[in-house]
């Protein structure tokens, strides 16, 4: 098989295989072929997993930041000169095109390490002084072994955006890859001990949600960080609750995007196909409900048609191809099932909606419009490339549906008038806004969800607070003054 890893786990710095696991078959989603075959963890190798992260960690904390930032950033010069190397293993993991995996997956994942690389030395307490000359001072200290469980839309980058700022607080990690796309984790498990990390800081066990579950819930994990769906999300929240332990939840979304008459049709357009195509909207983030103000919907949807013309969908390792396969069959027919919703609930369908007559999970970029709120299409994640075009008239009206949802994970707006740009950001019920454009994503910037969409941040200096807590010191200059 193509793309067989050497085992499948990697912990304590090697290849580890247990066969007695569940297999589990890695498909190319482009042509439905079985590239790997991996096994899911026992409780061997979760036992094996977890006591080699919980040996490491204490060695790996008693470094200086600098030392482990010079690791990270290290890994992150590895993955750099092998982007093509891991965008194609991407690609066949996950079916996105070629043409964006070298741009987004690897690449976004060693702009994580480079940056809390960069961090790890600067990561301090603080002095707060007293009355009389007392004082108190803060130890910035690691958690722990923390669990990072993903999903499978951005393996590479979900990897590296909870095991990097993870590691440069001084915690190991137990990461689960979705088994869908197990792949790319193990090869950052692999850069980073080629790095110079210590054996068993950055551990990989491969499996099912029962293995996740089994993470979460062991007494040495104090932190788990979860990219997945609200219903896996409440589920790990919870879990992980029992024990006390901390929380980064990155979950779904169903996230507006406003159109104003008075925006740029050109860019309203380009945002609305980043926001809703790229790798085939599986994308948590998307803005899946895209509001046009009345005066310019027939405008929007004439040239977001006539710019749909020019999507390449096809081979996803022909570098010109813009547009691949759903990450699998079981995910390609959850989508066709939300097109035939939105079909029969009445939206009209003005571009797409159908499977590709060809090998592989393809479906055609889909648009529908004179969606409305009710529609099972405008409030449920699709996870597909399925945009819904709903309609509106006032701001007030447009705000108050923009957030009637249970999800706050993102929104956007296009207008070209400043104050209006401000004013409706600042009501938006979301964590990840943007004005005039959309899905942008730089590790510099707080990424994640407000409502149901999640817990926590990932990315920026605030990712730190999120995988390290701090220890108060209170120091007297004084006598103690006893009441007795
Ligand atoms: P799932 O919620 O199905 O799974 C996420 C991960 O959790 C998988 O590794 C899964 O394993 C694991 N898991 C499932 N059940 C449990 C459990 N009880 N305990 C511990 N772990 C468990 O999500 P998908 O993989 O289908 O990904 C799509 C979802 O992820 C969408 O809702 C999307 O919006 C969201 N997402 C959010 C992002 C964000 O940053 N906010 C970014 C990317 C995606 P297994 O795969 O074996 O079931």
């Amino acid at each position: 098989m193509k793309f067989q890893p050497t085992a499948s786990h990697f912990i304590d710095g090697e290849y580890v295989e247990d066969t007695a696991g569940t297999p589990i078959d890695v498909i190319y989603p482009a042509t439905g072929e079985v590239i790997a075959r991996l096994h899911s963890a026992t409780p061997q190798i979760i036992e094996q997993a977890l006591t080699s992260a919980k040996r490491a960690q204490n060695a790996w904390t008693a470094m200086t930041g600098t030392e482990r930032g010079r690791v990270l950033r290290r890994a992150a010069d590895i993955m750099r000169e092998r982007n093509r190397e891991l965008s194609i293993l991407e690609t066949h993991d996950t079916g996105k095109p070629l043409q964006e995996t070298l741009v987004a997956d690897a690449t976004s994942g060693a702009d994580a390490l480079e940056y809390f690389g960069g961090l790890a030395g600067s990561l301090t307490g603080e002095h707060i002084p007293l009355g009389g000359g007392d004082f108190v001072y803060t130890i910035r200290e690691a958690l722990g072994v923390c669990v990072g469980i993903g999903a499978w839309n951005y393996p590479t980058q979900i990897a590296c955006w909870k095991g990097a700022p993870a590691l440069a607080c001084g915690n190991a990690m137990v990461f689960k890859p979705s088994e869908t796309t197990p792949l790319s984790a193990l090869k950052v498990a692999e850069i980073l001990i080629e790095a110079g990390a210590p054996k068993g800081i950055y551990n990989v066990v491969q499996g099912y949600g029962d293995v996740g579950a089994a993470l979460v819930t062991d007494p040495r994990v104090a932190k788990v960080s979860l990219t997945g769906s609200v219903p896996t999300g409440r589920k790990v929240y919870a879990a992980a609750a029992e024990g006390m332990k901390h929380v980064t939840m990155e979950l779904g979304g169903k996230s507006p995007m406003i159109v104003f008459d008075d925006a740029d049709i050109e860019n309203a357009v380009s945002g609305a196909i980043l926001g809703n195509f790229y790798s085939s909207g599986q994308v948590c983030s998307n803005g899946t409900r895209v509001f046009v103000q009345k005066g310019i919907k027939e405008a929007f949807l004439a040239r977001l048609t006539e710019r749909l013309a020019n999507v390449k969908i096809g081979d996803p390792m022909d570098e010109a191809v813009n547009f691949g396969p759903m990450v699998s069959e079981a995910q390609m027919n959850i989508v066709l099932g939300y097109i035939e919703k939105g079909k029969a609930e009445g939206a009209r369908l003005v571009h797409g909606g159908a499977r590709l007559d060809r090998a592989g999970f393809y479906l055609q970029p889909t648009v529908f419009a004179d969606v409305t709120d009710d529609m099972t299409i405008a409030r449920e994640e699709i996870f597909g490339p399925v945009m819904s075009v709903l309609d509106f008239e006032t701001e007030d009206e447009v705000m108050a549906r923009a957030n009637a949802t249970e999800f706050g994970l993102a929104a956007g707006v296009f207008t070209n008038d400043l104050t209006r740009a401000h004013r409706v950001v600042a009501g938006f019920e979301a964590g990840t806004c943007y004005i005039n454009t959309y899905n942008l994503a730089p590790v510099e910037a707080p990424f994640g969800g407000s409502k149901m969409s999640g817990v926590g941040r990932e990315n920026s200096k605030l990712a730190i607070n999120h995988f390290s807590e701090m220890k108060t010191v209170y120091v007297s200059m004084n006598d103690v003054e006893a009441p007795y």
